[in-house]
């Protein structure tokens, strides 16, 4: 089953799979890679539609054609302003905003709903081009969003049947569909995405093989779409110079002829824009340059500058620091924009053939790197916090420490500490903390094993984790050789950077307080061992000793228990290491008598 790689953005989305070694975007029936990001509801009820058929019902249906959904996504009533929408909102402050459609629409939508409608198309599209159910997803996020708006991401994933794998940054995939993951530790990338309504720069810096954010900016509200619209009323002016007037469906018309003369000017120099039913009966046709355009969308370009500044200003860098620039995003095409970019950053910037289709290729690529089906490939993740188990007197005991890179496998051997035990309880833990309770547990295993007294059991625990952060916590008891496994999805690998940054400031915090309680708790668990030794010990061999030796013994171990009393973990320490030192004549006789009998039983 593929693992699909998905850029839903704000004007277009995609969707892509690794084919035989390579990444591939997935076209629909009309042969379109790419879907417009619309969600038209048919005024009579009925089957929304999706993509370029939505798309064609903004004009006429412009309150019931959800457009740009994505700047919805986990936001609340005080976040947007329903004026820059055409289609109704229900925005109360607090409240998570929700699309509302005139009746007999369904009563009220929430962003997630209409982002599902597309992903739903997409994995549709993906399902008829590969022939098998595509089920899961990487999907691509801008790298700004916030919890809520990466929240709201993975909801519409699984609302549209899709279990989400893993949500990407845009500048990261960007990044990856130019191949900058194999390029040196601590490379510096300026990724700059003007899409159709939105602007993003972020400056990204590999770092032991893994992409970090320094710095993102952008706008929500410039794109392609407000080259659009100064040139469709530039176009405007013309026609109603000659012919007076316009009305509102020619306003219409020639912004879509807007954006189709704007696209043809990338490459070439001229284009003659022919309306031949505009307005009714009426011709129009009038001839565009190139340097018309570029002087119609120059102020909208220079806007993104001041976000380029302030990006390299916030990851504390200079234009000249930086390694490489990357162009993604449909407008990237405009020569206007690259020049631009050149003269911003003063590089020329790499450019792909297919700018739009950048993000969600980068999408795929880190599909198949999960997947393992790119083998050429490899980004670096690692364990942001360290995985382990509880163990007898409730410390954590680490398997795979914090940072270690996955793929990864570790394990070790455990045995009862209870005589005629018949299983243990594994709490599977992820943290920093010397204490089992100050760490999130992850899930719990029971183990059956062969009874015995105490110590006899032989169970193994291997902890791995695949390339697609799935932990198995595999259990072998090798006395019975039976094997108890457990999966985890997802958490040893994805946790909430807020919440990794809490867990370790909270390690720090405790470390002293953290050392003495796992001093002390060991120091017990070899106390509570040792007493009943000794004092069975010395009722077997306490005549065959030195009187000296015995007092010895006997105030050492009276320390331990005024020690184990208490409390402190250092007096503690000592007290057992020197009853353990004292009872060393005691332990040699002990094992010579053993020896003796075991020699005299034939
Ligand atoms: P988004 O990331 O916002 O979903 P895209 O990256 O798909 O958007 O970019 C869409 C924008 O790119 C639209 O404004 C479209 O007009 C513009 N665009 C697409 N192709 C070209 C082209 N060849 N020249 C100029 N602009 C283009
Ligand atoms: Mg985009």
């Amino acid at each position: 089953m593929s693992l699909l790689g998905i850029d839903l953005g704000t004007t277009n989305s995609l969707a892509g799979i690794v084919d035989s070694g390579f990444p591939i975007l997935l076209a629909d029936s009309q042969g379109s890679r790419m879907t417009p990001s619309a969600v038209f509801f048919p005024p009579g009820g009925g089957e929304p539609a999706i993509g370029h058929v939505a798309l064609r019902q903004r004009i006429l249906h412009p309150d019931r054609t959800i457009l740009s959904v994505k700047r919805l996504m986990g936001r609340r009533g005080q976040d947007v302003d329903p004026a820059r929408f055409r289609f109704p909102l229900i925005s109360a402050p607090n409240d998570p905003v929700r699309i509302a459609l005139p009746n007999p629409g369904p009563p009220g939508l929430s962003p997630e709903e209409v982002s599902a409608l597309i992903l739903r198309r997409l994995k549709g599209i993906a399902e008829s081009a590969v022939g098998e159910p595509c089920e899961r997803a990487v999907i691509t996020v801008p790298a700004y969003f916030h919890d809520a708006q990466r929240q709201a991401t993975r909801r519409a994933g699984e609302l549209a049947g899709l279990q989400v794998e893993r949500l990407l940054n845009e500048p990261t995939a960007a990044a990856l569909a130019y191949g900058l993951h194999r390029c040196e530790d601590h490379s510096r990338i300026a990724v700059y995405d003007f899409g159709g309504g939105t602007f993003d720069i972020s400056i990204l810096e590999i770092r032991g093989g893994v992409f970090d954010v320094l710095a993102t900016q952008g706008d929500t509200y410039l794109g392609g779409d407000d080259i659009d619209w100064a040139l469709s009323r530039f176009l405007l002016g013309r026609f109603e110079e000659t012919y007076g007037p316009a009305k509102l469906d020619v306003e219409s018309a020639l912004s879509e002829a807007a954006e189709r003369a704007k696209i043809a000017l990338s490459t070439s120099d001229e284009y003659l824009l022919e309306l031949p039913f505009l307005d009714g009966a009426r011709h129009f046709s009038t001839r565009l340059d190139r340097s018309t355009l570029e002087d119609l969308a120059r102020p909208v370009v220079e806007r993104t500058r001041r976000h380029c500044r302030q990006a390299l200003h916030d990851a504390g860098l200079s234009a000249s620091e930086l390694d490489h620039v990357i162009l993604a995003g449909g407008s990237t095409y405009m020569p206007l924009v690259r020049n631009f970019v050149e003269e911003v950053f003063g590089r020329t910037p790499h450019t792909a053939s297919a700018p739009e289709e950048t993000v969600a290729l980068g999408a795929v690529i880190q599909a198949g790197i999960l997947e393992g089906t790119l083998p050429n490939l490899v980004l670096l993740d690692v364990t942001p916090l360290s995985l382990g188990i509880e163990t007898f007197g409730g410390l954590m005991n680490v398997i795979i420490p914090r940072n270690t890179t996955i793929p990864c496998k570790a394990g070790e051997m455990f045995t009862n500490a209870i005589s005629n035990q018949d299983s243990m309880l594994l709490r599977v833990l992820q943290g920093e903390r010397e204490l089992a309770r100050d760490n999130w547990e992850l899930g719990k295993l029971e183990i059956p094993f062969e009874p015995g007294p105490k110590g006899s059991a032989r169970v193994g625990i291997q902890f791995g984790i695949d390339a697609d952060g799935i932990l198995e916590v595999l259990a072998r008891d090798t006395l019975r050789n039976a094997d108890t496994v457990l999966h985890i999805r997802d958490t040893a690998v994805n946790v909430d950077d807020e919440r990794v940054e809490r867990m370790i400031t909270e390690s720090v915090e405790h470390a002293f307080e953290d050392f003495s309680e796992r001093t002390f708790t060991e120091a017990k668990l070899k106390a509570e061992e040792l007493l009943p030794a000794v004092e069975a010990g010395l009722r077997q061999m306490g005549p065959a000793l030195p009187a000296a030796e015995r007092r010895q013994i006997e105030s050492c171990a009276a320390e331990v228990e005024r020690a184990l009393r208490s409390g402190s973990a250092n007096d503690l320490k000592s007290a057992v290491e020197a009853l353990d030192q004292a009872t060393e004549a005691l332990a040699a006789l002990l094992v010579d008598k053993a020896l003796e009998r075991a020699l005299e039983s034939p």
